[in-house]
This record gives C-alpha cells, structure tokens and sequence, in this order.
C-alpha cells in the first residue's frame, strides 16, 4: 500500500474547483487528478466518455449561461479530486447524457458497459408525478446505492456542483433544494463518511434555505472575529510548544468552524453567540494511533478537560468509519476549546470516506455501509411512497448506537430509539409479539431508551399477544418498526372505518332523498380533492370530511349590492350573498386602517387581504371576476392586533424588545414567547387606535440586534 502525502488530501484545497490551463483542452484537470490517484490506470476510457457528452450536450445551456457541459465536466472533477475509480468519472462525464439527450442507456450501455449502470442508478425519474417525483428519486437512488455505492457518490458530486450554482436560480426554488439537501444528502454524505463534501454541502444550504439567518450568524460571527482568531493563534502555540517538548511530531492546525455547525451548536446546546470560543478549534495530525494518545495525555496534563466531552472514536468507530480522539478543554482564561487528534490515514478518511476506499481496496471489499442496507430493505417493504422523505431524513440525521443482542450479533440502531426498535430490527415477528424486554438482564420497558453497548433481549409472547397499538408508535423511532406497526394497525382498522363512511355518506343522502349515481359520487369526490371513492369514505369515516361538504356550492359573486357583514371582524364586503362566511386572510391579516378587498374561494367563503398583499395581487390578476370590495365597519375605535417577532436567541434580547415597545408609546396588552431551534418567536398583543401606530412600532423592532422579521399575525 503506498502511502501518499498528507498535503495531497488538504482541506483547504476545493474540491472540483481547477480551470484548465489550455483552453483546447479542458478536461486537463479531471486526468490529472484521476491519474495522481490511479497512476497506472488508462485514461483512454475517461476521454471517450469526455468526448460523447461533450457532442449531446452540444447546445444546451446552464441556468448560468455556461454550455451545459461545464456541469458534467465539474461533476467529474469533483469525483476525480475524491480518488474515485474510473467508472465514477466517467459516470461524473455521463451522468445526465441519458435523462437530457438522445442518447440512450442503451448506447450507453453499449459504449461504456458497467458506466452505464452508475448512470443509471444517477439518472431521475421522469415518468412519476410531481408530488412523488422527490421521494421516488430518493427511493430509486436508495436502492441503486444498495447495488453499488458508487451511485450515491456521483449524485452527491452532482448535487455539490449544483449547490455552487443555486445563485442562478429563484431564492424559492433554491431554498427547497437546499432544504432537500439538508434533510437527504447532507446526511447521506456523513454516512458515507464524505466530511469535505457534507461541509460544503451543508454550508450551502444554510446559506440558500433561509439567508435572513445565515446572514445574521455571519454578522454576528464577524462582529467577533478578531478576538477569536487572536485566541486560536495562541492556543495552537501553546499546543505546539507542548507536544514539541515531549518530542511528537504533529501538525497542528486551527479550524474555523463552519458557520453551520455554530448555528447548530447554538441551537442542540442553547449556547449564547457570545461565546466566541466555541466558534474555533484545534485539529493535531500524528504519524500513529500510540502518538493519539500520546497527545491526549500531554494535553490532559496541561489543560483541564471538560468532563463529558472527550470521546474515544479509535477505540469505538462511528459507523461511518470515523475514527479520532475528541476532547474539550479549559485554554487561556478558562475559555473552552475542542481537540480533535487523529493519524493521517484517520484524517483522509474524515475527507474522503467511501471515495477514498477505492484506492487502496479490491471493490468488493467496499461494503455498502450497514444503514444503505437496513434503509434499502426498509424502504423495499414501503408501500405508501409520501412517508419517504419524512422518515429517511428522521434516520439520517440521528448518530447511531452500537447495541447487542442476548448472542452478541450488534444492532445498529439510531439514537433515542427503544427496545421496541430493537425487536423490529432483529424481526418483524418479535416486533409483534413483544410484551417486555431485558436490558442487560434487568427487566424493563419496551419503551424506555437504550444507551451504546446494551444488550437487549426482548420478551415475547407466544399465543395471546396484544399486538402492536397506537401508542406504540409515540415512542419508536425506527422507520422499519413505525412501517410495520402502521401496517398492522392498518389492516385492522381500514376495513372498519371505510365502512362506516359509507353507510354514513349514504344514510345523509338517503335522507334528504338525493339520488346517488355512482357518476355523482365520483364527481363529488373528485370535487374534494380525492382521487378515488375508498378515499372520500376513509375521510368520512374517520371524520375529516362532513358528509354535507358533498353538496356544498360555493358562493357566487354577485353583481348586485348586496351585502355581507362579518359578525366576527368589524368587515363589510359587498357583491356577495349575505351571510356568506367572511375570514381574514392569514397570509397578510389586515387590521383596521388597512385598505382591503375580499376574494371569493371555492369552498370557504370570502377571504378578506390587505391591497398590499403580494398573495391578493396574484390572485386578483389571475381571477379578477372573484374580488370583492370590502370595507372596515367603523373606522374610529379601539383595535387589537399581534405582532411577531423572529430573533436569533441572545442575551438580553426580550429587554431590548420591551424597551423597543415602551419607546413607541403603545398599549401593551398581552405577550407569550415560544423558542424553536434557538429562534425566538415573541408575540405581542397591542391596543392601538390606527395602523400608523403598528408601523412605528414595527419598524423600532426591527433595529433591534438579533431581529430577522417582524410581522403581523391574526387580530382577535
Ligand atoms: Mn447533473
């Protein structure tokens, strides 16, 4: 095994991101790359592949307006970068020939053989709805990866080229793919130990999914950059001074932590922005697993560690591989800061993962890791194709623990999940029949939450089992054992509530004497939204739909000047039958003073929007003969409205928010608070004369540091 050299694998060199020093010739970089990883491999087969895609991509262009064949060309660079096998740059060349040109699988197949089962397995579906299109993409991908990895390797370069280019594309569109990202691919990557890639990757969609709050991290952070980077430079001295003296030979390098894992830290450990110190860390490279803990003795002599924090990933990998010591301690002035210690080996494998394995390994010594297994066979067995997305992403994201069973076969399972879990990991039968468990041979709860290392063995029983309830699914947290516990309920329970729908549905009509053609129920389901009739009597059944929704019409606009008066909401709108039901729009909630208008809806009666609101422009372009002039009642009086307002979590930051309020001279009557993933929602409610008062007010709650929006939500 030859070794290489550790600068070949820096961090600080992007992936993918040579130009071509000769214009003639721009697959340059991606050869030289693929050849400093495989010198003795042919390059033959990668020009080929270069030289098909270039001619069908001949034409097309990016949303950037680069020729297409920038992207496929990047694809494969990335992948070259990785120590990828020729098949996967090839594939990086190849890879959306099939789904965006003429050519065929076919041909490619014959051209390039096994390339084009990687294409494939990259290559989208197209035939699939909309709605579906996402999560069967995911499946295919899922299942294609389970026949060879390399397939999510080159969707992940795909996806990261992508991700570079996501400023061309509408802030909305852009969102939901950093959004899909973050929730599958990001994780996908950590689980194939691909640190470089997940980085960036994740860095890039914090960034697109919501730019108020990158952009206030960033501020935030820079205001504090100078002290941290001051801190970091000594802390690495000191470090490097103390290993120098026992004589280590290491490297020793700072890291600026991503802006990301900030916002993450902050929000898992409720941390506050003014401790710069977590913002940095200290990463010490070593030639051997000895020098590890070699360092971490010097270090742990010196330094105080933080009880709790250090972590020993050699002796116990992660599951994606990932080895390394990690340990917290207490620097200069008290102030926290992370080590990490680990071999170079360790470290190329903290970059490059799965990508990296080629290399130095026969192929069918790299075994698809044991999640791609468990999330193929899950997903195998999944027959409603929505509960997809929510579920992978669950099982994505949580660390997995290491728990055995009573014969010591090792279960992975996620974090949090319980021995019910377990018994549905091991078999679907137990899963069925369980009753309690053992952990470590002392009884417990098939509900309570398993640590790393327990042994579980579940009890069973073996004629009278109760079987899976309803409240089993509250605690289990695996997707395979919410599936089948679903699926058991299911069985038993459809029957029953389609049933009941039915004759509900039909007694309501046989009652008012309606005759029910099978024609007229299938139009009136299809008026509701359902797809087919079992669907409108499940919805009947379970109560979601009254069965007099069925011969509901909607209000008919009006030409006369008839009136209708909310009883609720000081509103008046005219052109419409009186007593249809009046609602304010929840997109803009309007308040006294607001100019208004009303849109008539389908089913819902009139929506009343502010003229301002961006959703009643829309509609009042795309369906003029549905508005409605609508007025305030009276305009004199006392009004209530709410405000919202979304802030990072800082200190000091709701006395900032009370002085704002105070200065603005309004009557104050209520206010409730509610913090989510560390952004503070805080609601007020004011007595105010005219919407004037609201705008001074709003505008003050903006200058607050920390504020990201300030907005108005229902008046009641
Ligand atoms: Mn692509």
């Amino acid at each position: 095994m030859k070794k290489l050299p550790i600068k070949s694998f820096s961090a600080s060199k992007v992936l993918g991101g040579e130009v071509s020093p000769d214009p003639f010739n721009l697959l340059l970089p991606v050869v030289r790359s693929f050849s400093f990883h495989h010198p003795k491999e042919e390059v033959k087969p990668i020009e080929e592949a270069w030289r098909v895609a270039k001619e069908k991509h001949e034409g097309q262009f990016r949303a950037s307006g680069e020729p297409y064949i920038s992207h496929p060309l990047g694809v494969a660079q990335i992948l070259a970068d990785l120590g990828s096998d020729r098949q996967a740059v090839m594939a990086g060349l190849l890879h959306d020939t099939v789904e965006d040109t003429t050519y065929s699988l076919e041909e490619c197949r014959r051209d390039f053989g096994e390339t084009a089962s990687l294409v494939e397995g990259v290559t989208k579906l197209s035939l699939i709805t909309k709605e579906l299109s996402n999560a069967e993409t995911i499946r295919k991908l899922i299942l294609a990866m389970e026949q060879d990895v390399r397939v999510g390797v080159v969707k992940l370069a795909d996806r990261l080229y992508n991700a570079r280019t996501w400023r061309f594309m509408p802030p909305k569109k852009a969102a939901k793919k950093a959004g899909e990202t973050l929730d599958i691919y990001v994780p996908m990557a950590e689980k194939l130990g691909m640190g470089m890639v997940k980085t960036e990757l994740e860095e890039l969609s914090f960034k697109y999914l919501d730019p108020r709050i990158y952009e206030k991290v960033v501020e935030m952070v820079g205001a504090r950059a100078g002290a941290r980077d001051k801190y970091l430079k000594n802390m690495m001295q000191e470090v490097k001074y103390a290993l120098k003296a026992y004589g280590i030979k290491a490297t020793v390098t700072g890291r600026l932590k991503s802006y990301f894992s900030i916002y993450r830290k902050i929000v898992l450990l409720k941390k506050s922005f003014d401790r710069i110190y977590d913002f940095v860390g200290i990463r010490v490279i070593v030639g051997s697993t000895q020098d590890c803990y070699r360092v971490l003795g010097i270090i742990h002599e010196k330094w105080l560690p933080v009880p709790g924090r250090f972590k020993d990933y050699i002796a116990m990998p992660k599951s994606n591989l990932y080895q390394a010591l990690h340990t917290t301690i207490l620097g200069e002035d008290g102030q926290e800061i992370e080590i990490q210690i680990r071999t170079e080996e360790m470290h190329k494998e903290d970059e490059y993962g799965v990508a990296a394995h080629w290399k130095y390994k026969e192929l069918e010594d790299c075994r698809s890791p044991e999640w791609l297994g468990r999330m193929a066979n899950w997903i195998k067995d999944l027959q409603d194709p929505s509960e997809i997305l929510p579920t992978l992403k669950s099982d994505l994201i949580s660390e997995e623990i290491l728990t055995f069973t009573p014969k010591g076969k090792s279960i992975f399972l996620p974090e949090g999940a319980c021995p019910l879990d377990f018994a549905y990991a091991v078999h679907t039968e137990i899963g069925n029949r369980a009753v309690g468990a053992r952990i470590n041979g002392a009884p417990s709860s098939l509900s309570c939450r398993l640590k790393p290392g327990d042994s579980v063995e579940i009890v069973t029983s073996q004629q009278d089992s109760p079987g899976p309830s309803a409240e089993w699914l509250d605690f289990v947290v695996t997707p395979k054992a919410k599936n089948k516990i679903k699926r058991f309920l299911a069985k038993e329970k459809n029957v029953e509530i389609m049933e009941a729908g039915k004759s509900a549905l039909f007694s309501y009509l046989l009652d008012r004497k309606i005759p029910f053609s099978p024609q007229f129920l299938a139009q009136a389901s299809r008026n509701l939204g359902f797809s087919n009739l079992q669907q409108l009597y499940c919805a009947v059944g379970s109560g979601k739909v009254n069965p007099s929704a069925l011969l509901r019409p909607g209000p008919r606009k009006r030409a006369g000047n008839e009136v209708s008066e909310s009883e609720k909401y000081s509103v008046r709108v005219k052109g419409v039958e009186k007593g249809t039901a009046i609602e304010l729009a929840r997109c803009c909630n309007p308040v006294p003073g607001d100019p208004i208008a009303g849109v008539v809806t389908n089913f819902r009666g009139v929506r009343v929007h502010s003229v301002k609101c961006p959703e009643f422009i829309r509609l009042s372009e795309e369906t003029p003969h549905k508005i409605a002039d609508a007025q305030w009642k009276g305009q004199k009086g006392k009004f209530k409205a709410e405000l919202e307002v979304l802030a990072l979590d800082r200190h000091a930051l709701l006395a900032d928010i009370s002085l704002a309020i105070s200065n603005a001279c309004i009557d104050l009557s209520s206010s409730r608070q509610s913090v989510a993933a560390n952004l503070v929602s805080a609601y007020f409610s004011f007595n105010f004369w005219d919407a004037s008062q609201l705008d001074l007010v709003m505008k003050s709650l903006k200058q607050v540091e920390g504020v990201i929006e300030v907005k108005r939500v229902a008046g009641r």
